[in-house]
């Protein structure tokens, strides 16, 4: 995608010679104009194409073009994203809502950049290139009623819609023999996470929605679009190459000595006082050091997502090695030591103290 952007940058330098500045407007795509050729051939043949875009709303960030801010929510630290059907903002983990902005707070700015993709945008630029084309959207701003599920599926199932375009949601299990090519609008929503099984999960989605491609006896073509085209991860999707997936990935594990080469456990503080927050989690991690390795724990520290629902959280990541400990009990029995140590403190605080062992994420 970034060769693509290249391209479409130098087209427009040329062309601004003839009809200036206008040359430069629009050139933030989704789709590449390869997939757009892709699936321009698959209409033409009455084949159904499936797009995986795992974001919904229309454009995750909105940006103030003279300061740079990107508005986010009051409530957690995560931006807000634009849904242009109702013309807002909302909050994808709180649920938040907030009129789309016209004034930047932080500098009085009036302009607005709209950045990223979202299903809806996709939705739009598709209507856009295949103005006779008929898509159907799938993801939970579109199946919230009962039954609307089942009705998006069959209706592109019978035919009656050429490109099913949606979250996650399209990934799993979908057996249309009509699928001729599945898209991917970005790989790289996923992989990009901080988060040790980003990796994993971006080699099973992928390798899910590409499944839904040629699943009869007509050939079946899967294009994937990423700026990070030599990530071990979608090399492997690439060769469809679970073995060597899970080869390259152990060692990464073991390298960093994370599951299954460790037991993880994660321990989350929370609370509408920061400073609490944050006192509860370093005497909770102060105790912790006296008990385990130094090297085995990590943090405290504020979580990647530092603030949901009004609540900040910090956590103290804890690797027990499946050499000394192997069960990791040693590393539970004083995790459950401390937090009976400091029960008094943290409920005199307002801080919830919670303990995860195996956690499936660790946002
Ligand atoms: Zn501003
Ligand atoms: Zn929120």
């Amino acid at each position: 995608m970034i060769d693509e952007r290249k391209q479409l940058y130098s087209e427009a330098k040329i062309n601004s010679k003839s009809i200036g500045k206008k040359a430069f407007e629009n050139l933030s795509h989704s789709i590449s104009r390869l997939l757009e050729r892709k699936i321009r051939d698959r209409l033409e043949k009455k084949e159904g194409v499936i797009l995986l875009q795992n974001r919904r709303g229309f454009a995750p960030f909105i940006e103030c073009k003279s300061c740079g801010y990107v508005e986010q929510c009051d409530r957690c630290n995560v931006t807000m994203t634009y849904h242009a059907t109702k013309k807002h903002m909302r909050c994808h983990y709180c649920g938040k809502v907030k009129p789309a902005p016209t004034t930047c707070t932080q500098c009085g700015g009036f302009e607005f950049s709209l950045n990223g993709f979202g299903t809806q945008r996709v939705e739009q630029e598709l209507a856009a290139l295949f103005p006779s084309a008929v898509t159907v959207r799938m993801d939970m701003d579109t199946t919230t009623r009962k039954g609307s599920h089942e009705k998006i599926l069959r209706q592109f199932g019978e035919g009656g819609a050429d490109i099913l375009l949606g979250t996650q949601m399209v990934a799993k299990g979908l057996d249309f023999p009509r699928v001729t090519l599945v898209g991917v609008i970005s790989a790289d929503t996923q992989m990009m996470l901080p988060d040790f099984r980003s990796a994993e999960r971006t080699f099973q989605l992928l390798t899910q929605v590409a499944g839904r491609a040629g699943r009869s006896t007509l050939a079946g073509e899967v294009i994937i679009q990423t700026s990070q085209p030599n990530h071990y991860a979608l090399k492997h999707v690439r060769e469809h190459d679970f073995v060597g997936f899970y080869n390259e990935e152990i060692e990464f594990r073991k390298s960093i000595n994370y599951p299954p080469f460790s037991r993880v456990i994660v321990v989350e503080f929370k609370g509408r006082n920061e400073r609490n927050v944050e006192q509860t989690a370093t005497s909770f991690g102060n105790q912790l050091f006296t008990l385990l390795n130094r090297e085995s724990i990590l943090g405290p520290s504020p979580a990647v997502l530092s603030k949901i629902k009004n609540e900040y959280r910090w956590q103290i990541i804890i690797k027990a090695d499946k050499d000394g400990d192997k069960n990791g009990t040693r590393a539970r029995h004083a995790v459950a030591r401390v937090v009976n140590n400091l029960s008094g403190q943290s409920i005199k605080s307002k801080v919830k103290v919670t303990v995860d062992v195996d956690p499936v994420g660790i946002l």
